[in-house]
């Protein structure tokens, strides 16, 4: 039988773990925490649970098919469709439900905003063919083999490029709406992979579509369900799990690789595959191979600061996932991705769980987790940020839901850009490996295989195609079909 070995449980690793396992490898998974999951991870906290990091789910469809690999599993997962996708405020008192039903969007968007119901129409539908054209050719197949220029899809994709709006920048393709509110919603798609609107490509916005067409989902008992249901999968089919135990070399014999070392020993192996981050993968796991530094020098995506807040009191006005905009959103970008630092007037980001499961607070209490977009660590002095801007976060909550929240923090855990490093080993705390601030950044991720070792393969967030939990199972997917391809 095969050896493979894969560094690293998040949800990447845990999926590659999965596919290997039906392709009839042996696997072990090696995982310096204690516990699977990586950024997907969560804390219980004095009756309150929190979701640590993702809160958006999409895609749903591809839990399903990893998960369908194994028709006779007793792991149980299922999820909810949600109707409001988020809930939008505005100091001014402006206040917007985001339906995903399509025609109630764009009726009740054009009564908010006092816009064109034929514009934003027009724009959902673009925002639908941008996706399928491109996600055969961005999202579902190696960029880096031949075959994949190859394909009809791709043909299709390229002769598209101009309506593709990939020389604009996204805020430029969202000056359609004449209300600067709805271009600031719009422009909001590029933190969801952690990049700046006034920057990124006008490709992205067929974000839009994946969570306002495709629908955006619940997981029942929360995002944790995600990992946990993969690891306990793996558990029941008999992939070995090694916790507590940090790879610190890849071992190769200049051609292959033939083992991997921990702090406990080395164990052999057919095939590896990394889902840690790529930049530390080249520059602590095989420091003696020439890394691709144009490619590890990328511009990072942003990170995060977290309050996970136990809240003594209920919002009736608040939904799963909601958002207080900041009034000056060019300048809050500007911060994080020129001055790494974080502005005067943050959007904040509230997910509340115990909507959904009311078991993850106590009776008549609520469990908030606050965010504001990061930068990286760069150094910063991080407790003074986190003071300045749990000040910041509170007068903004004044300004949009007119309440003064302090008096009702009853618990509070906080997680930085530094914390989310030495987590899960991220370089910088990015929360999605590169950021995709030019419209190269698909072509300059590094590929889901190593062209200097044989049989090393790379999976996650930080590699083909990016981060978030749907790019993080299509990685696996990816990266699987390729080894099922190779000749050990
Ligand atoms: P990770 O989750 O980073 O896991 C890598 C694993 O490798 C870790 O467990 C780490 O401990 C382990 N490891 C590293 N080095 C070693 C080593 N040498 N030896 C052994 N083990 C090692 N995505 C969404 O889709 N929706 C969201 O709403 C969303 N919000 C987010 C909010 C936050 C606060 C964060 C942090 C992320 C968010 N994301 C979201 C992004 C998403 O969480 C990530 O893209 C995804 O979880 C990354 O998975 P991964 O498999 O690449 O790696």
């Amino acid at each position: 039988m095969k050896t493979a070995i894969v560094i690293g449980a998040g949800i990447g690793g845990l999926a590659t773990a999965l596919r290997l396992h039906k392709q009839g490898f042996k696997v072990q998974v090696f995982e310096k925490n204690h516990y699977a999951g990586g950024k997907l991870h969560a804390i219980d906290q004095e009756g309150y649970r929190f979701d640590l990091g993702p809160s958006l789910f999409t895609l749903p469809r591809l839990m399903d098919d990893l998960l369908d690999l194994f028709p006779n599993s007793q792991v149980a997962f299922s999820y909810k469709a949600k109707e409001i996708a988020c809930h939008y405020f505005w100091e001014d008192g402006t206040v917007f439900k985001a339906s995903t039903d399509t025609s109630e969007f764009v009726k009740t968007a054009a009564t908010t905003f006092s816009e064109d119901q034929s514009t934003i129409a027009t724009y959902l539908r673009k925002s639908k063919k941008k996706y399928q054209l491109t996600k055969s050719l961005f999202l579902e197949k190696s960029l880096h083999k031949a075959s994949t220029y190859l394909s009809i899809d791709t043909v299709k994709a390229l002769i598209n490029a101009p309506f593709l709006g990939i020389s604009n920048t996204l805020d430029q393709e969202n000056q359609v709406f004449k209300n600067p509110k709805l271009t600031q919603l719009f422009n909001r798609y590029a933190t969801y992979n952690g990049s700046s609107p006034y920057q990124t490509p006008g490709i992205m916005s067929m974000i839009p579509h994946l969570e306002l067409g495709l629908g955006t989902y619940y997981p029942h008992g929360g995002m944790h369900r995600i990992s946990q249901s993969l690891f306990e999968l793996g558990q029941e089919v008999g992939i070995e799990f090694r916790f507590r135990e940090s790879v610190t070399q890849i071992n190769h014999n200049k051609k292959k690789v033939t083992a991997v070392t921990t702090e406990n020993g080395s164990y052999k192996a057919d095939l590896v595959v990394s889902n840690m981050d790529i930049y530390p993968t080249y520059k602590k796991l095989i420091r003696d191979v020439k890394a691709p530094e144009k490619t590890l020098e990328q511009e990072r995506s942003s990170s995060a600061l977290i309050f996970y807040w136990g809240i003594d009191s209920t919002f009736p006005d608040l939904e799963l996932h909601n958002i207080l905009f900041s009034e000056e959103y060019k300048k809050e970008f500007e911060h994080i991705f020129e001055h790494k630092t974080l502005s005067e007037d943050p959007t904040v980001y509230i997910n509340i769980t115990s909507k959904e499961s009311p078991e993850d607070a106590p009776k008549g209490h609520e469990n908030w987790f606050v965010m504001i977009n990061a930068p990286g660590d760069y150094g910063q002095d991080w407790g003074k940020l986190v003071t300045q801007s749990k000040e910041r976060i509170v007068q903004k909550i004044k300004k949009c839901l007119q309440v003064d929240i302090t008096d009702h923090i009853k618990t509070e855990y906080i997680l930085t850009p530094q914390g989310i490093e030495s987590n899960t080993s991220s370089y910088r705390g990015a929360l999605y490996g590169a950021a995709s601030n030019n419209k190269f950044a698909a072509f300059l991720r590094h590929p889901n295989f190593n062209n200097k070792i044989k049989n090393l393969y790379h999976v996650g967030g930080s590699v083909h195609p990016g981060g978030g939990i749907p790019l993080c199972l299509l990685s696996a997917q990816i990266t699987s079909d390729l080894i099922s391809k190779t000749s050990l």
